[in-house]
């Protein structure tokens, strides 16, 4: 028993070294509230995601999907092909500058709450200590000699860390390849090499990512928290620890006398990346808000007013008045001028291509009734998500018009290659090779045509 109370104490010195594998304390408040919220809240969508349906070309199919070998993304009425590439790089940029303006608003928010590798870590963490105990069990658990319930509990551990791994890697995999496709090829062991490959690689990366790298990534490898800081003013409103309030500290667990901070510590302990707050804005630290949870429940223990860690700017420790913030103006522009700009290029876009290729055989033909007409093939692009009737009207030359069929039905998602004969006559006071434009629109949609140009030739 002495032996064992010894080795804690020894583990718990080690955590504040900062040495070894972090196995956190759990804390409750409301900052550990919020982040779980936003756990089940990313989870559902994203584990939920792939199983919604949506009625398009008459069927049922999956809501949300990138159908890579039809390259089509689809997701609920909307379908983007690769033409919208300009969608994709708007919705990019808005996510970026979005990121921005939380950055300089609360720093690194959205590492601290929304984060995958937090939420995984979150997950992982939260297994780890269901089967292996509290943060301190789970140390000494570490550091013991390989025993039958050392090696049960371990299996257990990694065993359900796999499952969630394989189940996330799944559900990314069915993203791409409709997921109720997918579970029964997989279950007969059919699935085709690139899935496979998906599949191994997502459920390994998931594995290591939140089993074994957890915070190193946060610290080591995420470019995010190197150049997060350009983005900050002093006017950000970051996880700190009020030094002038907390100083000095009082001894360790004692009341009475000094700063605020009573020194307990339980604010490094409970930190998933091991920081300790009170030595300032650390590079490792995710603005979880877990140190807050922690101190202000020493805090209302003690019988002080809380707060003495918070979310708090550079200007309302030193207690400046805020300042001007030209960036937060900046941003907020930048986002609400994107958001303008994609929801207009949506507005705006055809779901109709078009292909306009002369006939090569023949430069004109004269009729008996002597009238010239110029063949052409017109490539019909359909992108709509159900099949539409497109009407082919030409203009440039007096006269001018489609000869025989104008309204071609184009099937939901294809391409339909359509011979087509333009005639003018042939006393108009014209000649030689004359500019003309094809006007193509959806039989539901006159007014918004697809003006492709050509050319029609004269005697
Ligand atoms: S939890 Fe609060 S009182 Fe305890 S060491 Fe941290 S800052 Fe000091
Ligand atoms: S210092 Fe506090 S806010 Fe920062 S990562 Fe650690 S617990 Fe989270």
């Amino acid at each position: 028993m002495g032996r064992s109370v010894s080795k804690v104490r020894e583990a718990k010195l080690e955590l504040y070294r900062k040495k070894g594998k972090i196995h956190a304390r759990a804390v409750a408040g409301r900052f550990n509230t919020l982040r779980w919220a936003l756990v089940w809240l990313t989870q559902v969508v994203f584990y939920g995601g792939c199983w919604l349906t949506w009625e398009g070309n008459g069927a049922l199919r999956q809501a949300v999907l990138f159908d890579i070998g039809r390259e089509k993304f689809h997701f609920f009425g909307l379908v983007l092909w690769p033409q919208d590439a300009l969608l994709l790089a708007l919705a990019l940029i808005l996510a970026a500058t979005a990121l921005f303006l939380v950055t300089a608003l609360a720093g690194r928010l959205f590492c601290g709450f929304a984060c995958p590798q937090t939420v995984y870590t979150t997950i992982f963490t939260w297994v780890e200590a269901k089967v292996e105990g509290d943060h301190l069990a789970r140390l000494e658990l570490d550091r013991s000699p390989m025993s039958a319930r050392k090696l049960l509990r371990k299996g257990v551990k990694h065993g359900l860390w796999l499952l969630i791994a394989a189940w996330t890697a799944i559900t990314f995999v069915g993203y791409f390849t409709p997921i109720r496709e997918l579970l029964p090829a997989l279950a007969a062991g059919d699935t085709g090499p690139w899935e496979s490959f998906w599949l191994i690689f997502y459920a390994l990366f998931t594995y290591v990512q939140a089993g074994f790298a957890r915070e190193a990534m946060c610290q080591h490898m995420c470019p995010y928290s190197r150049f997060q800081g350009v983005m900050f003013d002093r006017n950000t409103a970051t996880v700190s620890y009020d030094l002038r309030r907390g100083e000095p500290r009082r001894a360790r667990g004692k009341a009475g006398g000094g700063g605020d901070c009573v020194d307990c510590g339980i604010c490094v302990e409970v930190c998933p990346t091991g920081v300790d707050i009170r030595e300032g804005l650390q590079l490792g630290c995710i603005n979880c808000g877990l140190c807050i949870d922690a101190c202000d429940a020493v805090m209302t223990r003690v019988g002080t007013p809380t707060g003495l860690i918070r979310f708090a700017s550079e200007r309302e420790l030193a207690g400046t008045a805020p300042g001007r913030r030209p960036r937060l103006a900046v941003y907020g522009g930048l986002l609400l001028a994107v958001a303008a700009l994609g929801a207009w290029v949506l507005s705006q876009r055809s779901l109709l291509q078009v292909d306009v290729l002369r006939d090569r055989g023949a430069l004109l033909r004269e009729t008996s009734a002597g009238r010239i007409e110029n063949a052409y093939t017109l490539k019909l692009k359909n992108l709509d998500d159900a099949p539409r009737e497109f009407v082919v009207e030409a203009s440039g030359v007096p006269g001018l018009e489609v000869v025989g069929e104008r309204s071609f039905e184009v099937a939901a998602g294809s391409v339909r290659p359509v011979s087509l004969t333009l005639s003018a006559p042939g006393d108009t006071s014209f000649s030689g090779v004359r500019p003309i434009t094809f006007h193509i629109a959806a039989g539901d949609e006159a007014a918004r045509s697809v003006q492709e140009p050509s050319s029609f030739i004269l005697p």
